[in-house]
C-alpha cells in the first residue's frame, strides 16, 4: 500500500518556509500556480502546501491533495487574529472545534430598519455525515481526537507562549472592529479568527480524513498588538512540528 502522508497546509511562505526547509527527500509537486512539497519529517512522509490566503484556495487544495495523497490526517495551521483578550500574540489556538463565520442568516428587517452586524442566527455548512450517511448542515466542525491529543502532548514543549484548545473560526474576513471581535467571541464562542480552517474541516470531514487547526496568535487588536508579528508563522510550524512527531509515536 502507498505511504500515507500527512498533509499540513500553510496560507503564505512565511507560514511554510521552515517546515519545508525541514524536510529530507523534498520534492516539488505543485497543483497548477500552488506550491506542494513532499519530503519527510522525522523519516516519516509529509506534504506541505502553500495555499494563499482564503477559503476557497484552501479547501480545494485540501480536495486536490485527498485525492492525490490519500493521507492519513490533514492540519491547517499558521497566523490569527485574537478574539480573546487573554490571548497575547505568539500564544497558540488548538482548534477542538472550527466554525465558519460567515455561515449565518440575518432576521428580517424591513426596509430602511438598518441592518445591525449581530442581528443573526447562526447557519453551519454543509458537510458529509458518515453515521447519517448524508450532508447535514452543521456549525461546528470537531477536531480528530488523536491529532488534538498529540497536539496537547506536544504543548508543553512550547517555548513561546501559551497553548490554548478552544474554538477557531474561519471567514473571507478580517475584522478589526473591536465591538464585531467581541460579538464574534459571544456569538461564536471563537477564540480567533484565520481565513482557511473550517473550509478545510468540512472538506476533511467529508472524505473521513483526520483533520486539525493550529494557529498562532498574530495580532490583538484587543491588545494593540497589532500589526501582524512576522516572527509567529516561524513559532508556529517550529510548534507543527512537534506535533507530527508526537501524531506519528516517536
Ligand atoms: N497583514 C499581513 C498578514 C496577512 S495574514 C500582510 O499583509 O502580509 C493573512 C493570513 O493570516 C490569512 O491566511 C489568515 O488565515 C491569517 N490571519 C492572521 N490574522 C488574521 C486576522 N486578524 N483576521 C483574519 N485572518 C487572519
Amino acid at each position: 500500500m502507498k505511504e500515507q502522508p500527512i498533509i499540513v497546509q500553510g496560507a503564505m511562505s512565511v507560514e511554510t518556509a521552515e517546515l519545508i526547509g525541514a524536510l529530507t527527500d523534498a520534492q516539488e509537486e505543485p497543483f497548477g500556480p500552488w506550491r506542494c512539497v513532499r519530503g519527510r519529517l522525522f523519516g516519516h512522509p509529509v506534504v506541505i502546501q502553500e495555499t494563499q490566503w482564503g477559503m476557497a484556495n484552501a479547501a480545494a487544495l485540501a480536495a486536490l491533495a485527498i485525492e492525490r495523497y490519500a493521507p492519513r490526517a490533514i492540519l491547517s495551521q499558521g497566523t490569527a487574529g485574537a478574539h480573546d483578550a487573554g490571548l497575547d500574540v505568539y500564544d497558540i489556538v488548538l482548534g477542538a472545534r472550527t466554525v465558519n463565520e460567515s455561515a449565518w442568516q440575518s432576521h428580517y428587517r424591513p426596509e430602511g430598519a438598518g441592518a445591525p452586524y449581530d442581528d443573526l442566527k447562526q447557519l453551519g455548512v454543509f458537510a458529509w455525515d458518515a453515521e447519517k450517511q448524508a450532508f447535514t448542515q452543521e456549525v461546528y466542525h470537531a477536531a480528530d481526537e488523536a491529532l488534538l491529543a498529540a497536539a496537547r502532548r506536544a504543548a508543553p514543549r512550547y517555548p513561546r507562549g501559551k497553548v490554548v484548545e478552544g474554538t477557531i473560526g474561519t471567514c473571507d474576513s478580517w475584522n478589526c472592529a473591536i465591538d464585531r471581535v467581541k460579538f464574534l467571541r459571544r456569538f461564536y464562542g471563537s477564540l480567533c479568527e484565520e481565513m482557511e480552517g473550517d473550509a478545510v474541516a468540512q472538506i476533511a470531514q467529508s472524505f473521513g480524513v483526520p483533520f486539525l487547526a493550529i494557529r498562532i496568535i498574530s495580532n490583538s487588536i484587543l491588545k494593540n498588538q497589532d500589526p501582524w508579528d512576522l516572527g509567529t508563522g516561524p513559532a508556529c510550524q517550529g510548534f507543527v512540528r512537534e506535533v507530527v512527531r508526537e501524531y506519528w509515536g516517536d
